[in-house]
């Protein structure tokens, strides 16, 4: 089964793009603990994200 690139557009104006819904959930997380000290999960993150076709 092939994935669906995703997105997911931060409050503070990045973009976060990946390949799969688990690569998404991971670089989204890491952003967010990152930048905002904030923890999201993974529903959080996918009820968020917007489909990015390559
Ligand atoms: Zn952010």
């Amino acid at each position: 089964m092939r994935a669906t690139p995703k997105k997911l557009l931060c409050p503070c104006g990045t973009t976060i793009r990946a390949d799969t819904d688990a690569e998404l959930v991971r670089r989204v997380q890491a952003h967010a603990r990152a930048a905002h000290d904030q923890q999201l999960t993974p529903e959080e993150i996918l009820a968020r994200a917007e489909l990015a076709p390559a």
